[in-house]
Formats: structure tokens, C-alpha cells, sequence
């Protein structure tokens, strides 16, 4: 059989060894060291915030976030609801209550009318949220010239969830430097990755310094290790930021690539029926995924066509199921976007994200293509 293709595999650029044999010449192997700094650094200088914090996952950058807002026991977050685990695990951590918000059908992110909605239920239950969760899905930027006047009406703070999103941007700017706190991931699956890894941005100097003490154990400045607060190992590695340096230096080669390969996959199937995302004029996405989703005429599912490439020892995925539809967060409040339609579901039973590593070469791109051109040919026989 033929060589796997993933979904998204870590793409190694050829910098990374020379980071990491730094690392080791100076025996800086962990915890911190001079690449984690140059990493913050460098990440902040490439999405033009003032201040980095490296961590050990994207996950533990929303935790910290949230518990800069002080959210705890009983209180109230918003979160997009099609997205993964890892936005809103961390509501639960903190022992609060996640409200799920809709996607709109022009971006498949958060949907401003649901959100809208969200908060007027909030003012008449006296449920206000501590925060709102905004995910920049797949690679493109929420519509933030309509969601973030509505948070600021309300007066709560935004934390942008751009762990998909790195190196995307809208109306010039990049992701990740619209919320008060912005958060990355670098795990094995994203546009560059540390082997695990996260990272929080913001402007608010306060924050990241507040976030660097918990995530450091909460370990005040005395020898004998003092605590006064619950901390967190939170730290990424000096290797690991190594690796992430490397990797910085070939992103915007990575969404060339990633680009190229939607774009392939739009022109040789428009013939099929069935849509890809897509893509608004108010920015300009990393192409992570390139996802379709079929009419609603197919008469099969996506299920079908996974098997279909899985046969193939090709990687394909369902949408990331809806957080609402999450046995974890039953009876969690969800607010849609249309009455009739709910986006996320009706995304979430049509859609597939297809192999869009930046690694992948033509021909197996070719194979992925033909391989969904047959499926369809052999059905409508
Ligand atoms: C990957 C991902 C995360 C979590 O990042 P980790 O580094 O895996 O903890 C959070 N939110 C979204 C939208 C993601 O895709």
C-alpha cells in the first residue's frame, strides 16, 4: 500500500536542528533558555503584539486567559461552538459555565446575531459572561468589525482563539492581536508546530506578567520556593522553542503551500456537488484545512467518502463535531445564529476536511483528487 497521507502533518523547514543543537551546546536543554525568549519574541514581532508567553499547549493559554478574567465557580463564559475541545475544556477547569455560540454561513465562525443574542439573554437572567471565546476556524478570521462592538457594548473582554489561525489575517491584521488576550497553538497537527506548544499574546504587559507567574508554578521571587497562589507547570522547553523557531521561519512558505493545495482541490473538482469553505474578502486566511461540504443532495455522507480515501491509506476527518452535541457539555445554553438552520449542525453532517498538509506533494494531491472524482463517478453509475 501507499505512504499514509495525513490530514496535517508536522513539515519540518530544516532550521529547527540548528535552534535545538544551540540548545544543547550551552546545555540549555529545560526548562527556559534563550530560544524561549527569542520565540516570544519573534511570534509577537510576526503578529504585531507587544508581549509572549510560551507554553507548554494552546489549551493551557485559554486557562490562563480565563483566569486573568477571574473567571470561577459559577461564572458565565461565550465560546463559538464549532470548534475543538481544547477552546472550551478550560471553562470546566475553572468550575464556570460555557454558553455556545453559532457559526455564521459566510466564515463558519462565530455568528455576531447569535452572539447578540447570547448577551441580551444574558442581561435578563443576570448571566453576563466573565469572557468571550472568538475561534478563528480552519484558518480564517472571525468577522471581528462585527462581533467585537457587540462585546464592547457589553463591556467583556474578548480572548481570540487562533490556535488554527496563525499567520492569517483580516483587514490587514494579523489573527491573533484581536482580542484583550490571543492565543496559538503549536501542536503536532498546526500550520507550524513545536511538537507541542502554545503561546498568549497581548498589548496588556500585566496579563502576560500575571500569566508567566502561574504558569510557572506561581513561584514568588524568594530561594526557598514561597507560594501564596495555586500554580501551574505550564512552561514550554527550551528544545521546544527551538523547534518553533524553525518553524516561524517557514510559515508564510507553509500557507503559500496550503494555499496552492485548496486551490487545486477547487479547480479540479468544481464539478462535483459539493462547496469548500468559504473564503471572505475581509481576509486573507492560512488555508490550514481545505474543507468541503456536500449539497445537501448527495446521497451519501461524509462518512461515506472518509472510508472511501481511508481505503486508500488516505487521512480525512468529519468537521470538528459541535461542542453542543458534546455528551461533556450537555445542557450547556446554545444560542443559534437562524431558528430554522443551525449552522453548526448542518456543517458538522456535511462537511470533510480533506489532506492539506504543506508537505503533500502533487502527486499525492493528484491521487486524493481522483480518488473523490471515482467516488462520485461510481455512485452516480
Ligand atoms: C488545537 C486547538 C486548540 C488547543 O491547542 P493545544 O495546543 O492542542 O492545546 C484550541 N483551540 C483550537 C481551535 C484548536 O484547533
Amino acid at each position: 500500500m501507499q505512504e499514509r497521507i495525513y490530514l496535517s502533518p508536522p513539515h519540518m523547514s530544516g532550521n529547527e536542528m540548528k535552534y535545538i543543537q544551540e540548545a544543547f551546546d550551552s546545555n540549555w536543554i529545560a526548562p527556559l533558555g534563550t530560544n524561549v525568549d527569542m520565540f516570544e519574541e519573534e511570534i509577537c514581532a510576526y503578529v504585531g503584539m507587544e508581549h509572549g508567553l510560551a507554553l507548554s499547549s494552546g489549551t493551557a493559554g485559554i486557562h490562563l486567559a480565563l483566569k486573568y478574567f477571574d473567571v470561577g465557580p459559577g461564572d458565565y463564559v461565550f465560546c463559538s461552538d464549532l470548534t475543538f475541545a481544547g477552546s472550551c475544556n478550560p471553562i470546566l477547569y475553572q468550575y464556570a459555565n460555557p454558553v455556545f455560540i453559532d457559526s455564521e454561513p459566510e466564515t463558519w465562525n462565530m455568528s455576531p446575531i447569535a452572539l447578540e443574542k447570547a448577551f441580551e439573554w444574558a442581561k435578563k437572567e443576570n448571566k453576563m459572561p466573565k469572557a468571550v471565546i472568538i475561534v478563528d476556524l480552519y484558518g480564517q478570521s472571525a468577522d471581528y468589525d462585527a462581533l467585537l462592538p457587540i462585546c464592547e457594548q457589553y463591556d467583556v473582554p474578548v480572548i481570540e482563539d487562533a490556535a488554527e489561525a496563525l499567520g492569517a489575517s483580516y483587514k490587514g491584521k494579523k489573527c491573533g492581536s484581536f482580542g484583550h488576550i490571543g492565543i496559538f497553538s503549536f501542536n503536532g497537527n498546526k500550520i507550524i508546530t513545536t511538537s507541542g506548544g502554545g503561546m498568549v499574546v497581548s498589548n496588556d504587559e500585566e496579563a502576560i506578567k500575571k500569566m508567566r507567574f502561574w504558569a510557572t508554578q506561581s513561584r514568588e521571587p524568594a530561594k526557598h520556593y514561597e507560594h501564596k497562589e495555586v500554580g501551574y507547570n505550564y512552561r514550554m522547553s527550551n528544545i521546544c522553542a527551538g523547534i518553533g523557531r524553525g518553524q516561524l521561519q517557514a510559515l508564510d512558505r507553509f500557507i503559500d503551500n496550503r494555499k496552492f493545495i485548496f486551490q487545486q482541490y477547487k479547480d479540479q473538482l468544481q464539478e462535483l456537488p459539493f462547496s469548500f469553505m468559504p473564503i471572505s474578502d475581509l481576509g486573507s486566511p492560512n488555508y490550514w484545512l481545505s474543507v468541503l461540504t456536500l449539497n445537501e443532495n448527495v446521497e451519501f455522507n461524509p462518512e461515506y467518502i472518509i472510508n472511501k480515501l481511508e481505503l486508500l491509506n488516505i487521512e480525512s476527518r468529519p468537521l470538528w463535531k459541535p461542542m453542543h452535541l458534546q455528551p461533556v457539555f450537555l445542557d450547556t445554553p446554545i444560542f443559534y445564529h437562524n431558528e430554522t438552520e443551525y449552522v453548526c449542525n448542518q456543517l458538522f453532517q456535511y462537511g470533510v476536511c480533506l489532506p492539506s498538509g504543506s508537505s503533500m506533494t502533487n502527486e499525492q494531491q493528484s491521487l486524493v483528487i481522483n480518488t473523490i472524482k471515482n467516488i462520485f463517478t461510481s455512485v452516480n453509475k
